[in-house]
């Protein structure tokens, strides 16, 4: 037998009926839904600046290191070794490296920069594709973009912190802000007693003898907004338009004892947070050195040991007198820091459709190469209707997430309706979208068969991070209820998603069916409609993404959407269209 004849012989491991190992992807310009989103919703200068991310984002490298910041958690190092406390966390450089990815390239800070002429709309694409590339980073990313409107509420706070906030830089070390080139903030409301109900804080903060001083503070010059000035240029810029900085003193702020049963990105400079005071439940910014540089007493406990999310940190913190500063008027802290909640919502909808995505893209990719009863698995008629199926979810939420992020660039420019708007959609598409998510994934895993199920495909790591944006940020139960007190309180809100809903009408009879009953169903007394709350969410989340599909998507698109969502056969499972969806052209959006 020749040497080659004994090699074939013995060659057990010959690849066959196996996709190509995946190759870069340009996560914009394959996506041809976000490419028509962006050119309808956003203005020409996003899709310029998104295009790089797109290509990064999908390269080998990236995606390589989203997968080891994952298989290589972080690390708690409470002591140093001699004993002295650090309460620090130890990332892996994967980690860093697609920090510096977000950062260094200023998406935490684009919706602020270019409030109101696209930021936001360039803020929420851009976590699109971030979360595609590793959604675990992408929580210290939006908390640090979404703590601007809280600080807002007070000046002096804002002078001090945005500059860095917004800097284009991003600087892991521990060390004061004023020594820090940029900086990040994290968030930490929820204690073991009431997460949702936070209204149980027992954290509590008092005031040291000269608080009341904050004016003359204000009077002070900043010498963080100094040294930032030598380092970043986007701070010059914020330097120079902002009111003049503070610069806070141990004596001027508040001491906070307690715990907090969940803080992400224990490693960010400061933190937003709630604490009780005589007047109530107050907001507070707790940095994590003090305003002269030494450790603040700031204890991490312990790392949570998660179902995903491995790339982030989660901890147990404790504040043992830690030093603080009041944001916004005491007593009104739940509304101070709503304004950061209502920007963790809008990236906690879009996230979700962003993994669906890149699900889907992996999905669609092996079946197009894996054969099993003698066609390739893309040709089988049940996987095509699967996969189109969930095409149309996804291209049905990036159309939802898109519109909320247009609203809020409408309200900084002071529109009404745009205003109105941007109170409702992050909450009901924060719901919907991740009520959609898990299930999706579980979908796309078994597109893969048993690899789909193996941590070397992003598919588990997918399906594990799939219920999170679903629980922080207002779990779904929580969310249905803010719905509906929006609802209750600011009647122009369902004004304004009846306008955009109605301006759909005659279009789709299922649609059509669908919103005169649901206009019925909201018509009931306020207080009947709580039982019915999760069914009033999903259907006004679908009647308003069949009604964005039929009036700016493709109509195969639209149409499938409204019959297979509103439309009599309407089930919870993936991959039930009507028998003559028009499968090539869905098909044909997830691009190749
Ligand atoms: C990975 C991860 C990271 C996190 N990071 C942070 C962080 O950085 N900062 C932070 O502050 N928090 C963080 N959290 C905490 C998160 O925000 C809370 O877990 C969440 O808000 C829910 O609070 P809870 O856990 O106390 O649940 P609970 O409030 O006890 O709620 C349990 C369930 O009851 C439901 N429920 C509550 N009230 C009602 C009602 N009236 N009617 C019907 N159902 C109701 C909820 O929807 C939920 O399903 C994180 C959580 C996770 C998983």
């Amino acid at each position: 037998m020749s040497d080659a004849a004994a090699r074939t012989r013995l060659a057990t491991h010959l690849v066959t009926n196996q996709p190509d190992p995946p190759s870069a992807r340009d996560l914009l310009a394959d996506d041809a839904p976000l490419c028509e989103a962006l050119a309808r919703e956003a203005p020409a200068w996003v899709t310029r600046r998104l295009a790089p991310l797109g290509r990064e984002a999908g390269s080998d490298e990236v995606q390589a290191l989203g997968e080891a910041a994952n298989r290589h958690p972080p690390e708690l190092h409470l002591f140093d070794r001699h004993g002295r406390r650090l309460d620090e966390v130890r990332y892996h450089p994967a980690y860093h490296a697609l920090m510096h990815l977000a950062i260094d390239h200023g998406w935490h800070a684009v919706a602020w920069q270019e409030e109101g002429r696209g930021g936001h709309q360039a803020h929420v694409a851009a976590l699109y594709l971030l979360t595609q590339a590793e959604p675990g980073f992408c929580c210290p990313i939006t908390m640090t973009h979404a703590a601007l409107p809280t600080l807002r509420q007070s000046p002096a706070a804002e002078a001090y912190w945005a500059p860095g906030l917004l800097a284009w830089d991003y600087d892991p070390r521990a060390r004061p802000a004023t020594e820090k080139s940029g900086l990040t903030v994290g968030m930490a409301m929820t204690e073991k007693q009431g997460g949702s109900d936070v209204r149980a804080n027992s954290t509590r903060a008092e005031a040291l003898a000269t608080n009341s001083t904050r004016a003359e503070a204000l009077a002070t010059t900043s010498t963080r907004a100094e040294a930032l000035a030598t380092t970043s240029t986007r701070a010059v810029a914020l330097a120079t338009t902002r009111a003049e900085p503070h610069s806070p003193s141990r004596d001027d702020g508040w001491r906070l004892t307690g715990h907090k049963w969940f803080c992400s990105a224990p490693m960010s400079d400061a933190f937003l947070t709630l604490a009780q005071t005589d007047e109530g439940l107050s907001c507070f910014l707790v940095p994590r050195f003090t305003p002269e540089g030494e450790r603040n007493a700031i204890e991490l406990q312990r790392l949570k040991e998660k179902c995903g999310n491995r790339a982030n940190a989660s901890a147990e913190i404790e504040y043992r007198g830690a030093w603080a500063e009041g944001i916004g008027e005491p007593g009104r802290g739940i509304a101070t820091i709503l304004a950061m909640v209502q920007q963790t919502r809008l990236d906690a909808a879009t996230a979700p459709v962003g993994m669906m995505r890149q699900a889907l893209v992996e999905a669609w990719r092996h079946v197009r190469e894996r054969h099993a009863f003698g066609r390739v698995l893309a040709e089988q008629p049940l996987m095509r209707v699967l996969l189109a199926d969930m095409a149309v979810e996804v291209e049905a939420g990036l159309a939802l997430s898109m519109r909320a992020a247009r609203a809020f660039d409408g309200a900084a420019r002071g529109e009404a309706s745009e205003a109105a708007l941007a109170r409702l959609l992050p909450t009901l598409a924060k719901y919907w979208h991740n009520k959609r998510t898990p299930a999706f994934m579980a979908e796309a895993m078994e597109c893969l068969g048993g690899i789909g199920y193996v941590e070397e495909t992003p598919l588990a790591r997918l399906y594990r991070e799939a219920p999170v944006n679903s629980i922080w940020e207002g779990s779904g139960n929580v969310i249905c209820l803010d719905l509906l007190r929006v609802l209750a309180r600011h009647p122009a809100s369902l004004a304004a998603v009846r306008e955009e809903i109605v301006a759909a009408r005659g279009r789709q009879a299922d649609l059509d069916r669908a919103w005169n009953q649901l206009e019925a169903e909201l018509g009931a007394p306020p207080e009947t409609l709580e039982p019915r709350a999760r069914w009033l969410a999903q259907r006004l989340a679908q009647c308003l993404q069949g009604a964005l599909l039929l009036r700016h998507g493709p109509p195969a698109v639209a149409e499938t959407f409204c019959r297979s969502r509103l439309g009599g056969e309407a089930g919870p499972a993936y991959g039930v269209l009507p028998g003559d969806a028009p499968l090539v052209a869905l098909l044909a959006r997830i691009g190749d």
